[in-house]
C-alpha cells in the first residue's frame, strides 16, 4: 500500500471545501486497485467517526470535495448529536457495482489500521455491513459491521427515524401540525434510508409521493405504502407540505430553490444544500429547513451504542429521539435571531467544539 502526499493529487488546503482539516490522507493499493481518502476533521471531541462512501467520481477532486465536505459535517453532527466522537469520512473512488472486493476492502481495512483508532470507519452510500465486515479482518477500528457478528448492523432505519422525529419537529414548528395524517411528503430517493421513512410517513398517515432513478424502488414504495411516483426533476416542484430529499447531496441550490412548493424541508441526504448561500436562499422563500447533519445523526448515534457487551438498541432509539427536541432549538434560536436555520446548525456544534478545545 502505498501513502500519497495529499498537495500531489489535487487542490485540499485550496479548495473552498477545506476547513481547518486535522489530516487528509490518499492511499492505493496496486493489487486491488484501491484508491481512496480518509479526511480527518476535528477529533476535540474524540476519535474520528464516519462513514466510507464508494462512487464512482468523475474525478479526484471531485472525491477531495465530498471528503472535505462530509468529514465536517461530521465533526457538527457528533457534537450536536452529543457524541464524544470527532468527525471523519473516507471515499473510494470506484463504481460500488463493479469494482467492489474482499481484497479491496481489506486493503482499505489495513488503511485504517494504519491510523490507529484516530479514525472509525463504518458504511455509507455505496458500502453496506458485508463490506464492514471484511473490513473488520483487518482493524477492530470498524462499526456496523454484520448484526450477526455482535455489531449494531445496518444503519439505516435508526437514521431513518431520527430523519422523522426532525421532519415532526420540522412540520410542528412551520405548520403548526402534530398528527402527520394527509401531511402530503415528496420523498426524492427510495434507498435504505428512503424507503423506511416512508415506512414512518406512511404509518402516521401521510400521503407520499416518490421518485428514484432505479424504478425498482419506486415500484416498492408504490406497492407498499401507496405512493405516487414522479418521474425525475419532477419531485422539486410538487405542491406538497415537505420535501425529504434523500439521494445524494446538494439538491438544494439556486436552480431547484424557486421550484419547490414545499413549506418544509426535512430530509436524510448528507450535504443537501449545494452553498452555504442556499440556507438563505431557503429562509428568504420562507421553507423552514431542518439541517441535514441535524436531522440525519440516528445512525452514528446508533454506533455509539455498540458496546463490548452486545448492541443496546433500546438506548440508541432514545438517543436518536433527542433530534426532535435539537431541531426545535435549531428553529426558535433561528427565528429569535433572524438567520437561517442551517447557520444556527453550523454555530451550535462550533460554540461546543470551543467550549471543549
Ligand atoms: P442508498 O444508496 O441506499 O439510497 C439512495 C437512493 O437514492 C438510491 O435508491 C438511488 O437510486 C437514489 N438516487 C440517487 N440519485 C437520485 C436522483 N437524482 N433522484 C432520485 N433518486 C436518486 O443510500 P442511503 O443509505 O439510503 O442514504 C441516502 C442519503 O442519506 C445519502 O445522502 C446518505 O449520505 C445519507 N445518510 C445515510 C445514512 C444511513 O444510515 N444510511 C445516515 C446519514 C445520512
Amino acid at each position: 500500500m502505498t501513502s500519497v502526499a495529499a498537495n500531489e493529487t489535487g487542490a485540499v488546503f485550496t479548495s473552498p471545501a477545506f476547513d481547518r482539516h486535522e489530516e487528509v490522507i490518499f492511499y492505493t493499493d496496486a493489487k486491488s486497485g484501491l484508491r481512496a481518502i480518509i479526511a480527518i476533521h476535528d477529533t476535540t471531541l474524540g476519535p474520528a467517526l464516519g462513514g466510507c462512501r464508494m462512487w464512482p467520481y468523475g474525478n479526484e477532486q471531485e472525491a477531495i470535495t465530498d471528503v472535505l465536505r462530509l468529514s465536517r459535517a461530521m465533526s457538527f453532527k457528533n457534537a450536536l448529536a452529543q457524541l464524544s466522537t470527532g468527525g471523519g469520512k473516507s471515499v473510494i473512488i470506484g463504481d460500488p457495482e463493479r469494482d467492489k472486493s474482499e481484497t479491496l476492502f481489506h486493503a482499505f481495512g489495513r488503511f485504517v489500521e494504519n491510523l490507529g483508532g484516530r479514525y472509525i470507519v463504518a458504511e455509507d452510500v455505496g458500502t453496506n455491513v458485508d463490506d464492514m465486515s471484511h473490513i473488520r479482518s483487518q482493524t477492530s477500528h470498524v462499526m456496523g459491521f454484520s448484526a450477526r457478528q455482535g455489531s449494531s448492523g445496518d444503519p439505516s432505519p435508526v437514521t431513518a427515524y431520527g430523519v422523522f422525529c426532525g421532519l415532526k419537529a420540522a412540520v410542528e414548528f412551520r405548520l403548526g401540525r402534530v398528527d402527520l395524517a394527509g401531511l402530503s411528503v415528496a420523498v426524492q430517493g427510495i434507498g435504505h434510508v428512503g424507503y423506511q421513512l416512508c415506512k414512518y410517513l406512511h404509518e402516521a398517515g401521510a400521503k407520499l409521493m416518490v421518485s428514484d432513478i432505479h424504478g425498482a424502488a419506486v415500484a416498492r414504495a408504490k406497492a407498499d405504502f401507496g405512493a405516487r411516483a414522479v418521474a425525475g426533476e419532477d419531485i422539486y416542484s410538487q405542491d406538497v407540505d415537505v420535501f425529504a430529499p434523500c439521494a445524494l447531496g446538494a439538491e438544494l441550490n439556486r436552480r431547484t430553490i424557486p421550484q419547490l412548493k414545499a413549506q418544509v424541508v426535512a430530509g436524510a441526504a448528507n450535504n443537501q444544500l449545494e452553498c452555504a448561500e442556499d440556507g438563505a436562499k431557503l429562509a428568504e422563500r420562507n421553507i423552514l429547513y431542518a439541517p441535514d447533519y441535524v436531522i440525519n445523526a440516528g445512525g452514528v448515534s446508533n454506533l455509539s451504542y455498540e458496546r463490548e457487551n452486545g448492541y443496546a438498541r433500546d438506548q440508541a432509539m432514545a438517543h436518536t429521539a433527542r433530534i426532535y427536541e435539537i431541531t426545535l432549538e435549531i428553529f426558535g434560536r433561528a427565528k429569535r435571531e433572524g438567520r437561517p436555520t442551517s447557520d444556527i446548525a453550523d454555530d451550535m456544534p462550533q460554540e461546543l467544539l470551543g467550549a471543549h478545545s
